[in-house]
């Protein structure tokens, strides 16, 4: 089978994961129960779960030359990553992330983004031969705008396939960019953020996702969590349901989603099997605490009939 080249451009940090009976509100202190150290970052997590899913993957990004960044190095490559063109920046330290990890399995986070902030447009456009050897490029929002936009012109220039998961939420994306994308993945809260919509139902989803393919992107493909997810495009708007599982942390959830529609996208198939195998990869994910020890590999996820 012939395979696409993947190549994802965004950050990487090293998330602490702190246990807490329930998430702190303004004011309060609360003791946690248990705290430990696990290689993340939407950039990162989406790399590590295409490359665990069978894709050929290269990685764009940067760590600090510290601890974390090695050690966030080598996650990625004992997965397969390509990860050369990912720089070692002695002036800042690797991103991080702290996340409150609640009692239901749901999680807070705060990103300090650090050496992800190096990930300038010109480091982008120092990169360009990346771009012409990719077919997919995967994009998020954890390095600096400009560099986002930066890619997705470049991409796009270059006639690649771009997933953009808008993560974390952000109000307005240019319709300059937003026309450029061909599949976009908000969750609920980015999708009603980057619409200025509610939404907390599959119709407010599929209302708002129609107003953002006004804008020209392709496909809008939202994620709602045990709901499962949602495809709209001019054509069609249909809802995938999850599968029945025990979520315990959803952390890198959307990240795995988003690497198994990558990895479908590049082997050839249709965006419809590629979210059934995101809502598979991701419904594993949840019932495993961590990011990208969370992820599965390939092996693990049952073929379907669809
Ligand atoms: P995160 O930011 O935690 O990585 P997200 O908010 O980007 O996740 P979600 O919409 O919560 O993404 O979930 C992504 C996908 O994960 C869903 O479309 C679904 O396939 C799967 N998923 C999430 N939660 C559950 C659950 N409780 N049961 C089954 N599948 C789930």
């Amino acid at each position: 089978m012939k395979k696409s080249n993947i190549l994802v451009i965004g950050s990487l940090n090293m998330d602490w994961i702190i246990e807490v009976d329930h998430t702190p509100i303004a004011g309060e202190t609360l003791l946690g129960h248990f705290a430990k150290e696990v290689p993340g970052g939407k950039g990162a997590n989406q790399a590590y779960a295409a490359s665990s899913l069978g894709g050929h993957v290269t990685m764009l990004g940067a760590v600090g030359k510290d601890p974390s960044g090695e050690k966030l190095l080598q996650s990625l490559q004992k997965a397969g990553v390509n990860t050369s063109p990912i720089q070692a920046n002695s002036e800042t330290g690797s991103g991080m992330a702290i996340i409150y990890l609640n009692k239901m399995g749901n999680n807070s986070i705060v990103v300090l983004p650090n050496a992800n902030n190096t990930v300038t447009k010109e480091v982008i456009m120092a990169h360009d031969e990346l771009f012409k050897i990719a077919d997919i490029i995967m994009l998020q929002l954890e390095i600096p705008l400009e560099a986002v936009y930066e890619a997705a012109a470049l991409a796009h220039k270059y006639h690649k396939t771009i997933i953009l998961n808008p993560a974390p939420a952000i109000s307005h994306l240019p319709n300059e960019i937003l026309s450029k994308i061909d599949y976009i993945t908000p969750n609920e809260t980015e999708l009603s953020t980057l619409t200025n919509q509610p939404v907390t139902t599959v119709d407010d989803a599929i209302i708002a996702a129609q107003t953002l393919l006004l804008s020209g992107v392709k496909h809008v493909i939202t994620t709602l969590g045990e709901k499962g997810a949602i495809l709209v495009t001019l054509e069609e708007a249909r809802h995938f349901p999850a599968l029945s599982v025990k979520a315990i942390d959803t952390t890198a959830a959307g990240d795995s989603f988003n690497g198994a529609l990558a990895v479908y996208l590049a082997e050839g198939k249709s965006i419809e099997e590629a979210i059934v195998f995101g809502n598979q990869v991701a419904a594993i994910t949840v019932t495993r605490e961590g990011a990208q020890s969370s992820i599965p590999f390939r092996e693990e996820i049952l073929p379907t009939t669809e």
